[in-house]
């Protein structure tokens, strides 16, 4: 397997610490808000990274964090805490904030076929963690208490900058800007471990702590649920690029200075899904979610062979269109796999072959693009049986995870919107024209394909049936 690793800057061969358990961390989302279709962009390379190494033979542990605390409206420590300012425009408690889009994400994540991972785990069930970790970086000289708060010193380390290549100074002017100044930090790049100088009176969850009364920052979160749970030596660490700078640089000062050794070997980060030249963003509301997606009339498996029709590491531009071209190319390949009956003696080497050309690709730096073209090629192979054929499809769809055996029985694909929406209007038509039959039939038509109309006095509308 190799992989493109952000620590050394290159392609690398992945060699885990243990060949028996991979140890495998992901910041999880914060749940102040669906997650966007950009998150799940992140989540599915992901979801392909831990299944390819499954099915090369690892075995893997993932663990997640889900951030319910401390994550403020800038990742450089200043602004409010998302979770608080989503509780006030909702008129809920951050708890209730916190459990309504934990599930909702979840909810997406199945639609998505991306699989949970092993561990998951609240930031605030961990706060003993935390200030274990922050007591320990205290007494080594790593961090510093001032104007209420805890900071880490980066001035401490020589090496604070080594995941993102970029030029210190680069850096310290781009955190600079837009950042109000935090006048208890020695240095401007230093960042918070502990907050008790909350903007907010009414800051709902705190904590005490041999610090004063407050709550952790958002680094720390995950540097103390991954230790606690993947132990001390970590082979991958996920994420958006975003993460890079700050929050995984500041987990990796953290983390190493309070193990006092080198802690995880692989940085794995996945480009940016964009809409319309922006960076598709929760803060700013520029989202489409999946609920979205759907209530659009599209599956979301085609968003998921959307993304792995493109390398993760590659900027991703969200359009309709390119949606729409990938799910008519979904249509059509599950329409493809249903025709293949399931005839034939199982056909051994044929089978080994293909297999080993789609890890091949798979385990060249998770090139999906090229592992769909090997089933494409099985698809054509007409010296192929269709037992063969459908015995590959289901083991490439162990990492795929494109319900391509199943769609076929189970999953209605629905019609799009722009479809929907004319045969609506054919119907009120023969309606008008009080030919019944007609627009009763469209109507039956509809609802097979999951669609079921509902007549108010506005007008129809439709919905998609479960
Ligand atoms: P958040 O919920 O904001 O903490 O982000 C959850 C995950 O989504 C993180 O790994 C981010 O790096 C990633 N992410 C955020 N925005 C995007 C985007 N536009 N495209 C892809 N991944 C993103
Ligand atoms: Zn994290």
């Amino acid at each position: 397997m190799r992989l493109y690793n952000t620590l050394t800057h290159k392609i690398e061969d992945f060699i885990p610490n243990s060949q028996e358990n991979v140890k495998m961390y992901t910041c999880g989302p914060t749940v102040y808000h669906y997650a966007h279709i950009g998150n799940l962009r992140t989540y599915i390379a992901e979801d392909i990274l831990e299944k390819t190494l499954r099915y090369i033979g690892y075995n893997v542990t993932r663990a997640m964090n889900i951030t319910d605390v401390g994550h403020l409206t800038s990742d450089s420590d200043s602004g409010n805490d998302k979770m608080v300012d989503s509780a006030i425009r909702e008129h809920k408690t951050v708890l209730d904030i916190a459990d309504f889009y934990t599930k909702a994400f979840f909810d997406d994540c199945e639609k998505l076929n991306i699989k949970k991972p092993d561990i998951v785990s609240k930031a605030t069930d961990n706060i003993d963690m935390y200030i274990n970790i922050i007591e320990k970086l205290l007494m080594k000289g790593f961090a510093y208490q001032s104007n209420g708060n805890v900071y880490f010193d980066i001035t401490k380390l020589d090496d604070y900058y080594k995941l993102t290549n970029h030029k210190i100074d680069d850096l310290v002017v781009g955190v600079r800007e837009g950042v109000e100044e935090d006048t208890g930090k020695k240095n401007q790049g230093d960042f918070v471990l502990w907050f008790t100088k909350s903007k907010f009176q009414d800051q709902e969850l705190k904590w005490e702590s041999p610090f004063g009364t407050g709550y952790p920052g958002w680094h720390i979160e995950c540097s103390g649920i991954s230790i606690k749970y993947l132990g001390e030596n970590l082979d991958i660490h996920c994420g958006g690029v975003d993460n890079i700078f700050p929050h995984h640089t500041n987990e990796i000062a953290q983390s190493e200075s309070y193990l006092g050794h080198k802690w995880c070997n692989y940085w794995f980060h996945v480009e940016h899904l964009n809409l319309k030249d922006a960076k598709m963003s929760k803060s700013t509301g520029n989202i489409v979610t999946v609920s979205t997606l759907i209530e659009k009339g599209y599956n979301p498996l085609s968003y998921r062979l959307m993304c792995l029709m493109s390398h993760y590491k590659k900027i991703l531009e969200f359009t309709y269109d390119g949606l729409d071209a990938a799910e008519n190319t979904y249509k059509k390949l599950i329409n493809k796999i249903s025709s293949i009956q399931e005839e034939g003696d199982f056909q051994d080497a044929a089978y080994k072959d293909y297999n080993e050309k789609f890890m091949v690709e798979l385990s060249n730096d998770l090139n999906t693009a090229n592992a769909l073209t090997v089933m494409y090629d099985l698809l054509k192979d007409a010296s192929l049986n269709g037992k063969t054929k459908l015995e590959l499809l289901r083991s490439f769809d162990k990492v795929l995870g494109l319900n391509l055996i199943k769609e076929k029985k189970e999953t209605i694909i629905h019609p799009q919107h722009d479809e929907i929406v004319s045969l609506i209007e054919a119907r009120n038509k023969f309606k008008q024209e009080r030919n019944y039959s007609e627009a009763d039939s469209i109507r039956a038509e509809l609802l097979k394909k999951g669609i079921e109309l509902i007549d108010t006095r506005e007008g129809t509308i439709y919905k998609i049936k479960d």
